[in-house]
């Protein structure tokens, strides 16, 4: 199993701990969903982190903050919400032989995305997008946890 990870509101509460005006300073005090390193750390699956950003920059300094960045095959930082499903369809394509599952909270992205390529996917629904209801088949989650802590139970 591959399992592809968004980043905001999916691996850290980036919708609490970061408020744009003051985000190259809350990024210095990020801190990781309960769980997050120890699933990263322990879970025996590939993984992919894949994430958007609006500055650029700030993704990685996220990634350096939450101390998670050793835990992927790959970082992929795409400039564009839109991006992200090509490269979903590029990681597809390299790794064909594995079962891709992928986990986000937005359901007009990266779960939309992930269904529209025929992926397992698990809306964690927490954060700023919590209340978007699906507006068609596609941005229906095969699985929806409250918590990070959640995954493990559903995956094993
Ligand atoms: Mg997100």
């Amino acid at each position: 199993m591959l399992i592809v990870f968004d980043l905001d509101d999916t691996l850290f509460h980036s919708s609490d701990q970061m408020r744009y005006e003051t985000r190259w300073q809350d990024v210095k005090n990020i801190t990781p969903f309960t769980g997050v390193h120890e699933f990263l750390r322990t879970f025996p699956a590939r993984k992919i982190l894949l994430t958007w950003e609006t500055d650029q920059g700030l993704q990685d300094e996220k990634i350096n903050t939450l101390g998670i960045r050793h835990f992927f095959e790959e970082v992929i930082i795409c400039s564009s919400n839109q991006e992200k499903k090509e490269c979903l369809a590029r990681i597809k394509q390299k790794y064909s032989r594995e079962e891709i599952c992928v986990v986000g909270d937005r359901i007009d992205a990266e779960i939309q995305f992930g269904n529209e390529l025929g992926m397992k996917t698990v809306r964690l629904q927490y954060g700023k997008y919590r209340e978007m209801m699906p507006q068609h088949v596609f941005q229906q989650a095969h699985h929806t946890i409250s918590q990070f802590s959640q995954l493990r139970g559903l995956l094993e």
